[in-house]
């Protein structure tokens, strides 16, 4: 684990360094969120001994869903979806260049993974996040809570599932999951409605609403499950992020977490000019004040939208995948697609027209 690039990197952050690759925590903190660096410190602060406590791991990348801020690493649908994958690329779009290589490579990892959590001390573990792919979907996800349960103590282990709220666990599953010391249910919800259904798809709303309710009927009757809902912001949702805060503020028993996009850079809230972002805001500010959101909204923007041809790819980007699901989200986004559109400079990328 000790590494000579491990102990470079505890040094510089030791020192106070910004390191580049931290960028994601910085600018969180900056917003004034609680980073995920500052989340583990304070979770770690009393660790001395060199042992796993903390895991993140995929136990595969299959997926039901193909998001647009996804990509076909993380999805073995998007990594299905060979034409759309070329076509992107054939726009100058930041996606992976062979889909068959991707499917090639989460083939080795699924392999390697499985070798490796077998191979390795957990018995220190104190916290588990499984991540995607869909983890209920796996069928390695029983598989897995059963080593867990050999490998190390359940009990006072705190287990994060990031789902995209499309899956129920069967009662196996249910029934291995109360005998953890937390269960934190994060179900990633971008939007509500149409809106939804266009930037996740294929599931109906429909489906993730339903799935939500019954998460919370789970955490009525098991006292170990701490439900909630994971947002990543970005320029799909910015425009109706109010319809997704009054839904959610239903809910108010359940854990409000965010994120804010960093990639592909084309998708980012900033993109969105900050005159337009400040309506936004003073549209629906009593529910974005409530949510703790005003900073996503007032921001100055963090990178050079010029230098990259940004809105250009943004354009792109949305026609092609609005194309390709038969919808549209200048149709349901007007303000911002409008917006980037406008931006598109007198030597595009790639001209709107070119793109559709
Ligand atoms: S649900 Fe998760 S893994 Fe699947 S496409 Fe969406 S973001 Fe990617």
């Amino acid at each position: 684990m000790l590494t000579d690039q491990w102990q470079e990197y505890e040094r510089s952050l030791s020192s106070g360094a910004r390191l580049s690759s931290c960028e994601k925590c910085w600018i969180e903190e900056d917003l004034g969120f609680v980073s995920r660096r500052q989340d583990l410190n304070n979770l770690y602060n009393d660790v001395k001994v060199a042992a796993i406590h903390d895991l993140e791991i995929a136990l595969d990348f299959g997926c039901n869903m193909m998001c647009w801020a996804c990509r076909p690493r993380f999805s073995t649908k998007w990594a299905a979806a060979n034409d759309l994958v070329q076509e992107l690329n054939s726009k100058s779009l930041d996606i992976e260049k062979s889909v068959e290589d991707v499917r090639s490579q989460h083939s080795f990892y699924k392999e390697k993974i499985w070798q490796l959590i077998n191979n390795t001390d957990l018995s220190s573990l104190r916290y588990l996040r499984l991540v995607g792919g869909e983890p209920l979907l796996s069928p390695r996800l029983e598989p897995f809570l059963n080593l867990i349960e050999e490998k190390a103590n359940p009990s006072q282990i705190t287990l994060m599932i990031t789902t995209n709220s499309s899956v129920f666990p069967s009662a196996e599953v249910l029934e291995k999951l109360s005998r953890f010391k937390t269960v934190e249910i994060r179900c990633s919800v971008d939007a509500v409605g149409e809106l939804a259904e266009l930037i996740r798809p294929p599931s109906p709303w429909q489906k993730i609403e339903g799935t939500f309710k019954e998460w919370a009927k789970a955490a009525e009757a098991f006292d170990n499950i701490d439900l909630g809902i994971h947002c990543t912001l970005s320029l799909l949702n910015l425009e109706r992020l109010h319809e997704l805060l009054s839904w959610f503020s239903q809910y108010p028993k359940f854990e409000w977490q965010k994120a804010v996009l960093r990639g592909p850079e084309y998708l980012i809230p900033w993109l969105i000019p900050l005159k337009a972002r400040t309506e936004m805001y003073l549209a629906n500010k009593t529910v974005i004040d409530a949510f703790e959101l005003a900073n996503v909204f007032l921001a100055e923007p963090v990178i050079n939208i010029q230098e990259d041809h940004l809105a250009e790819k943004s354009v792109a980007f949305l026609d092609t995948l609005s194309a390709y699901h038969g919808a549209s989200f200048e149709k349901l986004c007007p303000v911002t697609y409008g917006l980037l559109q406008s931006q598109v400079g007198a030597s595009p990328l790639l001209t709107s027209s070119q793109a559709r």
